[in-house]
């Protein structure tokens, strides 16, 4: 017997034929409330069409390799993040820091958030190394953590400061950070961790490495956001946005990398999320 610190993935692969059916039902009942919660997402406001097509299979994807189980925190991601993109939502609008169409996220917002997780979960349960499935879980929190900070932040009474450049900035403007939004960063983050901490059935480092890596996803997407995110001029109102028009003028580019916008920004941090878990010893 060798002494294996992570045992979750070996307790998941070596099932009886019992174990194995009430796998099946545990994947019908997932791929159930998969559907459900997509088509509440879009009777709510929360997606689009191609948002909750793109949701569908994702979050399909998730139940059939990985369980009802493990798509909790990617619900939990889902319902929160939901919820408080629409918080409040008259007031971000009127600060121009307001997710377009009235919050429905579309399928590059669900890919660049999904794929991710997906990644690390498909190759967790190739590999049957545990390691990958705390990358799944960071990644997660990174979703969450940076999509709250997003959300929560904007509604700072001050103006956030951009990073690098250290100066107050209109609210929502991409790589500007506020302690509001990176209280929220951290708080989101830790109850992804919770969860990934009671499905790992107790163990630490499903606790401490997701609250970390996904707390450090936001600030690499703020990061990525200050120095490489394009970044354009609305004519009108002098708004900086990453829209090629605004107040329905063309806008202009000012700076950071030409077509590098907020879905490969949030593609990439949470990929990276996933990947420094892999790292840490
Ligand atoms: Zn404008």
């Amino acid at each position: 017997m060798t002494d294996t610190p992570l045992t979750f993935s070996n307790h998941l692969f070596k099932k009886s034929i019992a174990e194995k059916i009430s796998m099946l039902n545990d994947q019908l009942a997932g791929l159930l409330l998969v559907m459900i919660v997509a088509l509440l997402g879009y009777k709510k406001g929360a997606v689009n069409l191609s948002g909750l097509a793109s949701g569908i299979v994702i979050g399909s994807a998730v139940v059939l390799i990985g369980g009802l189980l493990l798509f909790l925190p990617l619900l939990t991601f889902f319902v929160i993040g939901s919820i408080f993109t629409k918080y409040k939502y008259d007031l971000k609008e009127i600060k121009g820091a307001a997710e377009s169409e009235k919050g429905r996220r579309g399928w590059s917002n669900v890919l660049a958030n999904g794929i991710p997780p997906l990644i690390f979960l498909l190759i967790w349960k190739i590999s049957s190394n545990d390691g990958f499935l705390l990358a799944f879980f960071s990644s997660i929190a990174a979703d969450t953590s940076d999509t709250l900070s997003n959300e929560v932040g904007v509604l700072s009474k001050k103006d956030p400061v951009l990073l690098f450049y250290w100066r107050r900035v209109p609210a929502g403007t991409s790589g500007a950070i506020s302690s509001l939004g990176t209280i929220a960063a951290f708080l989101s983050s830790l109850l992804i961790s919770l969860e990934s901490y009671i499905i790992s059935g107790g163990n630490t480092r499903f606790l401490v490495i997701p609250a970390f890596c996904g707390f450090l996803g936001s600030i690499i997407d703020s990061i990525l956001g200050a120095l490489v995110q394009e970044k354009r001029v609305c004519p009108s109102c002098g708004r900086i946005t990453e829209n090629k028009s605004h107040c329905g003028f063309h806008t202009r580019h000012i700076a950071g990398v030409k077509g590098f916008g907020n879905g490969l920004v949030n593609f990439i941090m949470s990929l990276a999320a996933g990947v420094i878990s892999l790292v840490i010893p």
